[in-house]
């Protein structure tokens, strides 16, 4: 056991200020025991705000005791494994297996291999067929899960389809009374099986066809043929605050507030706006109590949504939170809906980098995936913000758009040049932007959205794409370009889009200590299937089992729009 592991621990804990009322870990007897894991570092999982609130929601039930377990940093990895430390809670530091649940929480498909890592840490087997009455029973859900769990289906004994409010106590309960009664594993995910919401991939079977696209999908026995996503019909029913702030995280001593869920713009490749259908906001009343609660605990309040500006009420909720002399922090603004005043707002939050998602250089690929703003009403914001000071923009863009042309990527430069142009003529003293940083990301197809049938860009064109964009700013040091890296891209949509046979893919890599390429090699599995191939509407696509409450043929619609626009022109 190391203690310097142990002593981490407890340090950061003791750097953590609760704004929620928690229980007290020292004692679990009786109890349900649940270790909440996320699959990254704790400096990034406690700027997570679904995470802060699945944590709170767990430990809101009766007879549950609910901790949280990170992913080691990297330089922390081979102390474990050298001192035979198993994986253990924050809270009270107990091993991660002698808790009744792991519950991962899980937000982006390219952290799935720590949820091997993580299991492998705490000494529970990974594949579920081999693991026994004595392992935790292992559960998934968050964002990427809503949307395509099969590549984990292996691995996790069951995955929660929905949004945590709505299935944490049904499913709590169910597993507390399976406890009580000392039910086997199978009994109590057979109970699971029959709520709504919850899948358990034990219960469900898949067959291929020779040419590799799924045959069936079938559930066994009376269990649903598909899962119903269930979703807070009424977001005032309680509001989604992060517990805890510490200095330890990205989002340092901010407390989290969410404004909304969902988004109702409908850009056709966003995943946060088909994941979390339908669009819904809270009031501002309760907000602003939320918000006022933190002061003197949180030094920023840090606004969440889909897309912050479009909040019906977000002006004098920005203004009340500031009269109470608490600084707030905007994420990404909608330029469409940006006014002077909330320009103003920001502005005296202390606000002076903003970040500005024209997601594409030229009209016609805005058109493509219905970004619904123009050049026009991109560059009068960039004026608004200009006039009010702010000199630091950043421009997120994406290159492998579907139908995208190299005119198309060329006018990402010129977009850019012109934002310079506009912050230069309006700033006062007509003083140049400071830094424009261009974040360049390689478009993935996500699934339920209407590009999930449509192929990845291939990886050399990617390259190629980002290196034009890069040349085109080589001689302006005011200019910054940050790009992705294109494989982890073709990585990601491998594992957004995978079905079950994806699972051995990652167990190979992780037997190979994450040597992607020789993993891609090892399997009997083409990954360019899942990332290169254009799908029909007929294909059976691992996910259609999942009744995201939106109908298929709407998608295929979407697409074909898209597809059309794009021939435009
Ligand atoms: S406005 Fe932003 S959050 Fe809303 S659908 Fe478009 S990209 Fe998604």
């Amino acid at each position: 056991m190391s203690r310097r592991l142990f002593e981490k621990a407890r340090r950061l804990l003791s750097q953590e200020h609760p704004l929620l009322p928690l229980p007290d870990f020292k004692d679990r007897r009786g109890g349900l025991s649940i270790a909440l894991a996320y699959l990254n570092r704790y400096y990034t999982a406690m700027s997570n705000l679904g995470f802060q609130a699945v944590y709170w929601l767990f430990n809101q039930e009766p007879g549950t005791s609910c901790q949280r377990v990170f992913l080691p940093d990297p330089e922390d990895i081979p102390e474990y494994r050298r001192t035979d430390t198993p994986l253990f809670s924050l809270e009270s530091q107990q091993p991660v297996r002698s808790f009744d649940i792991l519950a991962f929480s899980v937000s982006y498909e390219n952290d799935y291999p720590h949820l091997l890592t993580m299991m492998d840490l705490a000494g529970i087997p990974l594949l579920r067929k081999d693991r026994n009455e004595a392992d935790p029973l292992v559960l998934a859900g968050g964002a990427s899960i809503l949307m395509n769990p099969e590549p984990l289906a292996d691995f996790v004994d069951f995955f929660v389809i929905g949004e945590a409010e709505e299935t944490i106590g049904p499913l709590a309960h169910s597993l507390r009374k399976g406890r009580e009664k000392g039910l086997s594993k199978e009994t109590r995910l057979h109970d699971l099986a029959g709520l709504e919401g919850l899948y358990v991939p034990q219960f469900y079977d898949v067959a291929y066809r020779p040419d590799g696209t799924i045959d069936f999908f079938m559930a066994q026995k009376d269990f649903p043929p598909r899962v119903k996503k269930v979703w807070l019909k009424d977001l005032n029913a309680s509001v989604t605050v992060s517990p805890i702030v510490t200095s330890n995280t990205e989002l340092s001593n901010m407390l989290l507030l969410e404004l909304s869920r969902g988004c109702r713009r409908g850009c056709r490749f966003c995943a946060g706006c088909y994941a979390y259908f339908p669009y819904r906001h809270r009031d501002a009343g309760l907000l602003e109590k939320a918000a006022v609660q933190g002061k003197g605990l949180a030094e920023k309040v840090g606004l969440v949504g889909a897309a912050i500006s479009d909040y019906p009420g977000i002006l004098p909720l920005g203004r009340r939170i500031l009269q109470e002399e608490i600084p707030l922090s905007f994420s990404s603004l909608r330029v469409d809906s940006l006014s002077p005043e909330l320009a103003d707002l920001a502005f005296r939050s202390g606000q002076r980098t903003v970040t500005l998602a024209p997601e594409a250089g030229s009209e016609r690929m805005r058109r493509v995936i219905k970004k619904g703003f123009t050049e026009e009403t991109i560059l009068k914001a960039v004026e608004i913000l200009a006039e009010r000071g702010f000199n630091t923009f950043r421009l997120y863009f994406m290159v492998g758009l579907p139908q995208e042309s190299k005119e198309d990527v060329k006018g990402i430069i010129d977009l850019t040049r012109k934002v310079q142009h506009h912050a230069l003529v309006r700033s006062p003293g007509k003083k140049k932007a400071e830094r424009i940083t261009v974040s360049l990301n390689s478009f993935v197809p996500k699934p339920t959205t209407p590009f999930q049938w449509h192929p990845f860009d291939d990886l050399s064109g990617l390259n190629e794409k980002m290196k034009w964009v890069k040349e085109g700013f080589r001689k302006d040091r005011n200019i910054i370009v940050t790009a992705d890296l294109p494989k982890w891209a073709y990585l990601q949509t491998v594992l957004s889009r995978g079905d079950r046979r994806v699972g051995k893919l990652l167990l190979t890599a992780h037997k190979l200590g994450g040597n992607w390429p020789q993993a891609y090699r090892s399997v009997d599995l083409n990954p360019d299937f899942y990332v290169y191939r254009p799908r029909t509407f007929e294909e059976i696509l691992p996910w259609d089992f999942i009744d995201p409450g939106m109908k298929k043929e709407f998608l295929w619609e979407e697409y074909q729009k898209a597809l059309q626009e794009g021939r435009k022109g």
